[in-house]
């Protein structure tokens, strides 16, 4: 979740959303961006529900075409015209805002959409200021490797040490890191195989495994 000036912008609903927000003690959610319609970023949607409640308002959503059809299908009961009409639905209430590959504003940040491979699914990664969230891919297109230049904090996949159809595996992560290097870069999407201590012991400097509840400052 990014703290921005105008809100908090949730990234990806995990299916332990409800959880996670209070564990981290987050209160209230202004607006979700989606990297791509995977389930395990996306089937916490059901714990947005109480935030359209607080907002007064349905909850901005922003997404690109196929993660809106995969809500749409998944959440059909969200968008049922009769139950949206009842006071007490109990339903989460969004809006969809469309994202493609263009900057958009949210909460009173610009953010630029980066476009990544992840095996043979497009997901998307965010650039916010000199911070970028690149979860969800084993390989950047060269386009994209352009507007991840001069980050402060870079978040990227790795998986683990063997390589993986889907996922960076951690020296591949590390090639790319190194390429773009970033002041710190910090690694996510971490599976049981690394062990945390011995593995960040072994990262060169500037490179760690990213942690729940891990927080950092978003300008310094
Ligand atoms: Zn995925
Ligand atoms: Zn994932």
């Amino acid at each position: 979740m990014l703290g921005l000036p105008e809100g908090n912008l949730l990234i990806d609903t995990a299916p332990d959303l409800r959880t996670q927000l209070l564990r981290e003690r987050i209160g209230v959610i202004h607006a979700v961006l989606y990297t791509h319609e995977h389930a395990d970023h996306l089937f916490g949607l059901d714990d947005l529900r109480i935030f359209a409640h607080y907002l007064g308002e349905d909850l901005p959503v922003y997404c690109d075409a196929r993660v809106e059809a995969r809500i749409r299908r998944a959440f059909d009961y969200a968008f049922d015209p009769v139950v949206r009409k009842i006071p007490a639905g109990g339903v989460p209430r969004l809006v969809f805002r469309r994202i493609e590959t263009q900057p958009f504003e949210v909460l009173g940040a610009e953010a630029t959409p980066v476009r990544l491979r992840h095996g043979r699914f497009q997901v998307l990664g965010f650039r916010l200021g000199r911070l970028a969230y690149c979860t969800d891919t084993n390989g950047i297109p060269p386009q994209s490797m352009k507007l991840l230049q001069g980050l402060d904090v870079l978040v990227l996949d790795a998986l683990r040490r063997r390589p993986h159809a889907t996922h960076f595996s951690l020296d591949e992560a590390v090639a790319v890191a190194r390429q773009l290097a970033a002041r710190r870069t910090l690694f996510t999407h971490i599976c049981h195989d690394l062990d945390h201590r011995a593995t960040n012991a072994a990262l060169p400097p500037g490179m760690e495994l990213a942690y729940d509840g891990l927080r950092i400052p978003l300008c310094s």
